[in-house]
C-alpha cells in the first residue's frame, strides 16, 4: 500500500462518482448543449451568487482566462510572491496574456490592502505598466492552506473599486475554506469579479474547473476558453463528476482538515523538524532543522512507500485528501513517530 501524501490531485473517483458519471445525459457543450454541463454551471452561478459561471478542463486554464478578461497586453496584475498563476501556470500571464506580474511579499501567501495600494502604479505614469487586477488565491497553496481573512480581502475590495482594478480570485481550494471558515460561496460572489473554483482537488473530481463572475467581464469567457482549446464536446461525463462531488464531498473536507491537524502536531514534537506552519487547512508545510537531509528523509519516506512534495527552498510539504483513509493516517502517524 502506497500512502501518498503529495497533493490532493491525486484522488480516484469512487465508485459513486463512477457512477454518476456512466449516467450521465450528455450533448455537444460546444453548442452549449450538454445538460451535465449547464446543470453544474447553473449550480455553481447560483452557489456563488453570480450570474454567469463557465466549465474548464483545468483550473490552470479558468485562471488563465480569467487574467485575459482582465487585462489588455502589457497591463500588470497585482498577486503574492507564492501566487500559483505565478509560479505554476507556465508562464502563461506573459505566454497568454502579454502581462507581468507585480509580486508582493506577503505572510503565508497573503497581503494586505496596504501592500495592493503601495503596489499600484499611477494611471498616468506611462512609463510604467498599467496596473489592471488584483489576484488573491484563498486558500493559498504555497502558504501552507492558509486562509485569507475575510475583512482584509473586503478591504482590497474596496482599493479595487477605488482604483478601477478588477479582482479576481484562485479559489481552486475554496472549498476547504469554506468549510474551515465562517464565511458562505454568496460572500465571496458578492467580493469579486470572477472566481475559479477546482473540483479536482479536495473534492476528488478526475477533471474539472470552473470560471464563475459577472455578466460583462464573463461574456467573452466562451471565446477566450476556444482560443486556449478547451472547448470541449460531450464533456458532461465529468460535469457529473463534479455535481456528485457537490453533493458528497464538501461537507467531510473537515476530515481532511482534522488529519491535517493531526500530522502538524506529531511532526511539531520530532527533534529533527525545525518548523511546522499553522495548519488551517488540508496542507502541512514543514523544515527539516538541517536543510541538507531533505532528500535523505524523502528516501525514507519513499523507501517505505509514503510519498510527500519537495516545494524547493528546504520546504516540504503534505496534503490530506479523499483517498487518504483512517488507516493510512494511522500508519503514517505511527511511522512518523518512530523515525
Ligand atoms: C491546482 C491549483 C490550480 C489549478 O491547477 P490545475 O492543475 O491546472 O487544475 C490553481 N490554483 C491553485 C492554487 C492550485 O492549487
Amino acid at each position: 500500500m502506497t500512502i501518498d501524501l503529495r497533493s490532493d490531485t491525486v484522488t480516484k473517483p469512487t465508485k459513486g462518482m463512477l457512477e454518476a458519471m456512466m449516467n450521465a445525459k450528455v450533448g455537444d457543450d460546444v453548442y452549449k448543449e450538454d445538460p451535465t454541463v449547464n446543470k453544474l454551471e447553473e449550480r455553481l452561478a447560483a452557489m456563488f451568487g453570480k450570474p454567469r459561471a463557465l466549465f474548464f478542463p483545468t483550473g490552470t486554464m479558468a485562471n488563465q482566462t480569467a487574467l485575459k478578461l482582465h487585462t489588455n497586453p502589457g497591463d500588470q496584475v497585482i498577486c503574492d510572491s507564492n501566487a500559483h498563476i505565478y509560479h505554476y501556470e507556465g508562464g502563461g500571464a506573459s505566454f497568454n496574456s502579454g502581462i507581468s506580474c507585480k509580486l508582493l511579499q506577503g505572510e503565508r501567501g497573503m497581503f494586505t490592502a496596504e501592500h495592493v495600494i503601495e503596489a499600484i502604479n499611477p494611471p498616468d505614469f506611462y512609463h510604467s505598466p498599467l496596473t489592471a487586477l488584483v489576484e488573491v488565491e484563498n486558500t493559498a497553496n504555497r502558504g501552507g492552506g492558509s486562509c485569507w481573512d475575510f475583512e482584509e480581502l473586503k478591504k482590497i475590495r474596496t482599493v479595487c473599486n477605488d482604483h478601477n482594478l478588477g479582482y479576481h480570485l484562485d479559489g481552486a481550494r475554496i472549498w476547504n475554506a469554506l468549510v474551515a471558515k465562517p464565511e458562505t460561496a454568496k460572500d465571496y460572489g458578492q467580493l469579486f469579479d470572477t472566481m475559479s473554483v477546482c473540483l479536482s482537488k479536495g473534492l476528488g473530481c478526475p477533471v474539472g474547473s470552473v470560471l464563475i463572475g459577472d455578466e460583462d467581464i464573463m461574456q467573452n469567457a466562451l471565446r477566450i476558453r476556444k482560443i486556449l482549446g478547451g472547448g470541449m464536446r460531450q464533456v458532461g461525463y465529468l460535469a457529473a463528476a463534479g455535481l456528485y462531488a457537490l453533493d458528497n464531498h464538501v461537507v467531510r473536507l473537515a476530515e481532511d482538515h482534522q488529519k491535517a491537524k493531526e500530522i502538524e502536531q506529531v511532526l511539531s514534537r520530532l527533534e529533527f523538524i525545525k518548523k511546522v506552519e499553522p495548519v488551517e487547512t488540508n496542507i502541512i508545510i514543514f523544515e527539516l532543522t538541517d536543510k541538507k537531509n531533505d532528500t535523505q528523509f524523502l528516501k525514507i519516506m519513499d523507501d517505505n512507500n509514503m510519498r510527500i512534495s519537495n516545494m524547493g527552498n528546504g520546504k516540504l510539504r503534505v496534503v490530506t485528501h479523499l483517498d487518504y483513509t483512517d488507516d493510512m493516517h494511522d500508519k503514517f502517524l505511527t511511522f512518523l513517530k518512530n523515525i
